[in-house]
């Protein structure tokens, strides 16, 4: 009986995070999520991820120990079943003290081609926290290809790139060939395609460890979008939406996107191959296990009814 009971019922897979030094990174995963970081300069928090850079373990339960990796491969039937190789996405949290390097993503084909068969990456932010005068880096201000060459070749980089303001609460999708960056000061949670492929455009001309890191000015020029995407297509309030709802904020090619403020409480039935959420704020329940902000944690194909209590921001995410 006890065992045709744990057949039937799929656990709520929490995870551990997996944190990252980095130049730019700070204090803040400490500070505002009670993370136990590493060090001064933990600039991204790796919270649900199978990539072998990075792989999170499961945090509690039958699971416990097990990494993410792992779970796919050898348990399908907890992820639908997929036909994927790898687990198709990665959800971090990142603290951006300093400003990120100035990047461009490949899209797949291209990153199949010239990066060893690897996927591409398309990612999303939403901004958890920043300053008054918070900015992005979200695309630039060439006209055309020989245009932008010419600007990265002469370190043209102000009349180059586009900053847009941006505030707690919004979000914005990053296409492949979207020359983007973060700025100080941000935090970001970030849902993206599971792929590490970067091109760096430009870094500011920092060191680390007395040297420049390598910039990919080739790999940019190839990739990048001429013309960049208008800047107001680019972001999208997020903050006053209808509560106890999910609410859509991206479906892409890889991945849907929402943001869910629960107030009091919410069932609904989980649906999805499996459904990925990060509590961003406050405090409450899921069937009566407790959550508070920092957990992540993933619903499993088949899991059933799930019930939310309490007062509670999340990001949701499930692969396409
Ligand atoms: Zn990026």
């Amino acid at each position: 009986m006890e065992r045709n009971y744990k057949l039937k019922m799929k656990p709520i897979l929490f995870l551990n995070p997996v944190f990252k030094q980095s130049i730019w990174g700070g204090r803040q995963l400490k500070v505002k999520f009670g993370y136990d970081i590493p060090g001064d300069n933990t600039g991204e928090c790796w919270a649900v991820s199978a990539h072998p850079n990075g792989d999170c373990t499961v945090k509690e339960g039958i699971y416990e120990g097990v990494f993410l990796s792992e779970l796919w491969e050898k348990h399908p039937e907890l992820f639908g079943n997929p036909c994927t190789d790898r687990f198709p996405l990665l959800v971090k949290i990142i603290d951006a003290k300093e400003d990120l390097s100035i990047q461009v993503h490949p899209d797949d084909a291209y990153a199949r081609e010239h990066e060893n068969g690897s996927l591409g990456k398309t990612e999303c932010w939403y901004i958890l926290d920043g300053p008054e005068d918070a900015a992005l880096v979200v695309g630039h201000n060439a006209g055309s290809k020989e245009e932008l060459s010419d600007m990265i070749h002469q370190g043209r980089w102000i009349e180059l790139i586009r900053e847009i303001p941006v505030k707690k609460g919004d979000f914005i999708q990053i296409n492949p060939g979207t020359v983007h960056a973060i700025k100080g000061g941000l935090m970001i949670l970030e849902t993206q395609q599971n792929s590490d492929i970067t091109y760096r455009v430009y870094d500011y001309d920092r060191l680390t460890d007395g040297k420049p890191r390598a910039l990919h000015v080739q790999q940019s020029i190839d990739v990048i979008t001429v013309p960049a995407a208008s800047a107001d297509k680019s972001v999208k309030d997020a903050r006053q939406l209808p509560k106890n709802k999910m609410n859509e904020l991206i479906s892409c090619d890889y991945y849907t996107v929402w943001k869910l403020e629960v107030e009091g409480s919410l069932s609904f039935e989980q649906s999805y191959p499996f459904l990925i959420m990060s509590v961003i704020e406050g405090e409450g329940s899921i069937n009566g296990r407790a959550l508070q902000k920092g957990d992540h944690f993933i619903l499993p194909d088949g899991f059933g009814n799930v019930e939310l209590q309490g007062k509670i921001q999340l990001i949701a995410s499930c692969a396409k």
